[in-house]
């Protein structure tokens, strides 16, 4: 249960994502849609760029936008025909919990440089264009979580996420029946060396939603 958190009002849209899995709280995010252009995100393929099959299970990655939600959905709708300018995450989860919807989730967003998932069956990545390094974009849903005010910068900390936030990012995150020990965070899939995102993250109050739901 969660303890006394206020509830947000009704009415809400339907959800997007399919096999809606509902909190015993009853709890459930407002959703919006910003669609991406679609130069910012892709298919999943079903081989690599050298010709494997691949067929990773799904992973959720949670980052941080750093600037405010607007200027992200800004930036994932604005064509950016050159492959290294292209950006996108699933979904956003605004300061008041809002989910914003970006990309499909059956597509691939485009929010990973080079990364490798560590997991139980050892490491992941897929290299889908022979230009850029591997990564997990093919099998990874990403979701964001927008930076408090004073995360603007890049300071090593900030102020953190509502709680509105952490019960959205735990419904969000429940709807895609990932198992725990799949979910990730952009900091721990980086292989450039340059993301720490999401920075001051309560992954304890995030997992102790999460657990509220049955998957
Ligand atoms: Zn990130």
């Amino acid at each position: 249960m969660l303890r006394g958190m206020p509830l947000p009002e009704p009415p809400f849209p339907e959800p997007i994502l399919p096999g809606t899995t509902a909190s015993p709280s009853g709890y459930v995010p407002r959703q919006e849609s910003a669609p991406a252009h679609p130069t910012n995100y892709g298919e999943r393929f079903a081989q690599d760029s050298d010709g494997r099959l691949v067929s990773n299970d799904l992973i959720v990655v949670i980052h941080e936008t750093v600037g405010s939600a607007s200027s992200a959905i800004n930036t994932f709708q604005t064509p950016h025909p050159r492959d290294e300018d292209q950006v996108s995450y699933h979904s956003l989860i605004k300061r008041d919990g809002t989910v914003v919807y970006i990309v499909p989730p059956e597509l691939r967003a485009f929010g990973a440089g080079s990364s490798v998932f560590e997991g139980p069956n050892g490491p992941e990545t897929v290299r889908t264009n022979p230009a850029f390094a591997s990564s997990v974009n093919n099998f990874a849903y990403h979701t964001s979580l927008e930076s408090p005010n004073d995360g603007r910068g890049n300071s090593s900390r900030h102020s953190g996420y509502t709680e509105a936030q952490y019960q959205s990012l735990a419904w969000v995150v429940a709807q895609t029946h990932v198992p725990d020990n799949r979910i990730t965070t952009h900091r721990a899939v980086d292989r450039s060396g340059t993301r720490r995102d999401p920075r001051s993250f309560n992954s304890q109050r995030f997992i102790e939603l999460l657990h509220t739901y049955s998957r």
